[in-house]
């Protein structure tokens, strides 16, 4: 029998990276090896060239993609990324941890991801809306409320996700709220959903503080990262009364030892769209800031950022992974020898978004709505929920924190394959 050792497709350090742990989980659950491939390679992907007309009346041709890991256990969902360094191979690596997020929580979803190589920054408005329509268009034959649902991922946001409802409503002749998620309230959002993932990531790490002892009003927090994910993580710890002591984005990082004002960082980005220049701290390097001395770093950027070199000076008790694969294969074989650090995980970390997303999309199909309340205690307790499965899981096979969630997602995506069988 011929094995597949590599894709040609997809082959790139953040896939090798996401493949690396699927061995790993699988070895360690002694996955059988009928199932393996099967459940480790993504399904499918589309490639799509986006021309677009500028402001000024040239064309330019942009490239995105699309790839659905599993469809096995219900529509695949993930969130489709605006960024100058995607490929093909980072939507396919995202697309599987999506898959293995979705069934750690519990959710009727396989994973997938979208991206377009694009700087945001270089675009107007007007040509932000054709690229994302475009790509939308492009997309019609491959996605559908049952088949796949987009969501906003780095790069993207409601306004967005609202022309792409509009795109595929115009193709279907009727509103089809359920294709997206993450959209604006007026189109079908759900309440809660945009600080969903910074909230999901707020309240685990106080109650994985709380395990420890420590009240969350007595942490010192440092966060890579100040776009949706990394600002809402800080505004819910700040009215959680923790200590923000650093923040930063691509363009700058900021430490303030008596706390961040993160209400004025927050108004300032709003503002001026970086941090680039924010005069509520002082400028430190992003190094300095993953290194700091506090009680938990959040890394909610780009994946591969905690590397073995910055693992071994990490000085911090949690490190509560908001961001994508934001820990190298090397990185936490260095965490698991330190022993020291709480790690929590990416897929259960920051899968308070897709939680919410679902609840986004269960209120399409009823067309009934909930309010923000219900919406964010029911989050909670799926988040509870998850943890607790987790600790079980490590307990039992004691496994490290990262090897339960993963074995937990890729286990039930491989159980489901299983009980379908293979057809024909
Ligand atoms: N992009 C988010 C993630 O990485 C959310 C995906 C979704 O809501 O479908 O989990």
């Amino acid at each position: 029998m011929s094995k597949v050792i590599v894709s040609p497709l997809y082959d790139s350090d953040v896939f090798r990276m996401a493949c690396r742990q699927f061995d790993l989980a699988a070895d360690a659950i002694n996955l059988p090896e009928a199932i393996r491939d099967r459940t480790k390679w993504p399904k499918r992907c589309l490639a799509v060239s986006l021309p677009i007309r500028r402001d000024d009346g040239s064309i330019s041709v942009f490239e995105g993609y699309r790839v659905q890991h599993s469809l096995s256990t219900g529509p695949s969902k993930g969130g489709i990324r605006f960024h100058p360094g995607v490929t093909i191979g980072e939507v396919a690596a995202l697309a599987m941890w999506m898959s293995w997020k979705c069934s750690l929580v519990g959710l009727p979803y396989g994973g997938a991801k979208g991206g377009v190589i694009v700087d945001p920054a270089q675009l107007s408005t007007a040509e932000m809306e054709r690229l994302s329509r475009r790509y939308i268009q492009e997309l019609i034959p491959f996605i559908g409320p049952q088949v796949d649902v987009p969501a906003p991922d780095m790069g993207t946001n409601e306004t967005i996700m609202g022309w792409m409802v509009d795109t595929y409503s115009s193709h279907v002749g009727h509103l089809e709220p359920a294709i997206v998620t993450g959209k604006p309230l007026a189109l079908g959002g759900s309440q809660g959903r945009r600080e969903a993932t910074g909230a999901g990531v707020a309240y685990l790490l106080k109650r994985y503080l709380e395990d420890m002892g420590i009240p969350v009003a007595e942490a010192t927090v440092a966060i890579q990262g100040f776009g949706n994910v990394g600002a809402e993580t800080a505004a819910a710890l700040d009215q959680y009364g923790a200590r923000i002591v650093a923040i930063s984005d691509h363009t700058a990082a900021f430490h303030h030892a008596a706390g961040i004002n993160v209400r004025r960082a927050l108004e300032y980005v709003r503002y001026n769209k970086v941090l680039r220049d924010f005069d509520g701290g002082t400028p430190i390097t992003n190094e300095e800031l993953l290194t700091l001395k506090c009680t938990a770093v959040v890394p909610a950027a780009i994946e591969r950022v905690i590397t073995p070199e910055i693992a071994a000076r990490l000085q911090c008790r949690i490190l509560a992974e908001a961001a994508n694969g934001p820990t190298t294969n090397e990185a936490d074989r260095v965490l698991d020898a330190r022993g020291d650090i709480e790690l929590i995980p990416d897929i259960l970390c920051n899968s308070g978004g897709v939680i919410v997303s679902y609840f986004e999309w269960l209120q399409n199909l009823q067309h009934f709505y909930w309010s923000r309340d219900e919406v964010l205690t029911k989050l909670f307790a799926l988040l509870d929920k998850a943890k607790e499965s987790v600790a079980y899981q490590q307990r039992k096979f004691k496994f490290s924190r990262r090897l339960a969630a993963l074995t937990l997602g890729i286990g039930r995506v491989a159980e489901a394959k299983q009980s379908r069988g293979l057809f024909p």
